[in-house]
Formats: structure tokens, C-alpha cells, sequence
């Protein structure tokens, strides 16, 4: 089989880096899967999950939107976070979940912290999912 290397990549450094048969994940624009040979592009993500299959096995990675860059031989993904499905911490996902819903009970939909709170459940909701996963 055919693979293409692919990083996640993060400010606090590497999540994940391996050759892969395919990656497929979430851009703004809609699902996106990347086989090897696939034409150079950048598009944005969204909170999505990251699917890396290899030998018949696939490994989940979340990541909290960012950007994804393919080129001939690599497929890079840059994201303000990202977590491997085994990495993820289920029990501050759920904090996170509530504390986010809270804050969406109290908040006028068109104040600013509104939307954060709407990020950050979609980030803890994309966590609890991801991990399911594992
Ligand atoms: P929290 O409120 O729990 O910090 P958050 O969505 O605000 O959640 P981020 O700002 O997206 O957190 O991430 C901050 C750092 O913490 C990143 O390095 C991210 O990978 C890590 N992180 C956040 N939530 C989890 C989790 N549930 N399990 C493992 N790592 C996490």
C-alpha cells in the first residue's frame, strides 16, 4: 500500500507523525480524505476529529480546528490543540462540557462570551467523542 507522512502539529509541539494510507478529517468546506498523490492544497478546519488509517487500523486524533496542508510527499496539520483518542482526559472533557453549558444558559446569544462557550462545548463534545473511539 501506498502512504504519505502526516504531523499534527501543535504550539505546545508534535501529537502525531507517521506514514499513513489515508488521512480524512473536517474542513470548513466539508469532509476531506487525502490519499497519497492527492493534488497540494490548504484549507481550514473545524473541531473534528482526524482519521489516520494504516494496516487496517485506524487512529483517532481530536483536533480543535487549525489548517491542514498537503503537499506531495506530507500532510501537515497545524492545530491550536490536538490530542490522540488515548491521550484525551474524558473526566475534564465532561468539566469542560458543563462549565461551557453553563455559561450558554447565562449568556445573551449575541454577547461575545457567548460564543466562546459555544467553541468550547464543541471542542469538549469533539473530545468525549473522539475518546470513545480509542
Ligand atoms: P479546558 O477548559 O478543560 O482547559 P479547553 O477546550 O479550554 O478545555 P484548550 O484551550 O482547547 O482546552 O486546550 C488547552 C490544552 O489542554 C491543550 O494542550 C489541549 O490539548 C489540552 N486539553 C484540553 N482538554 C483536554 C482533555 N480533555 N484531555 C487532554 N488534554 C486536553
Amino acid at each position: 500500500m501506498k502512504t504519505i507522512k502526516v504531523s499534527v502539529v501543535t504550539p505546545d509541539g508534535p501529537v502525531f507523525d507517521d506514514d499513513v494510507e489515508m488521512v480524512s478529517t473536517k474542513a470548513k468546506t466539508g469532509e476531506l480524505g487525502i490519499l497519497p498523490g492527492h493534488i497540494p492544497m490548504v484549507a481550514p478546519l473545524e473541531i473534528g476529529a482526524v482519521r489516520l488509517k494504516k494496516d487496517n487500523k485506524t487512529e483517532y486524533v481530536a483536533v480543535s480546528g487549525g489548517f491542514l496542508e498537503v503537499r506531495p510527499e506530507q500532510v501537515t496539520i497545524l492545530a491550536q490543540a490536538a490530542e490522540k483518542s488515548e491521550d484525551i482526559d474524558v473526566e475534564r472533557a465532561l468539566r469542560a462540557k458543563e462549565r461551557a453549558e453553563q455559561r450558554l444558559r447565562d449568556q445573551k446569544a449575541e454577547h461575545y462570551d457567548f460564543r466562546r462557550a459555544e467553541s468550547a462545548l464543541r471542542r469538549a463534545i469533539n473530545r468525549l467523542s473522539v475518546a470513545e473511539r480509542r
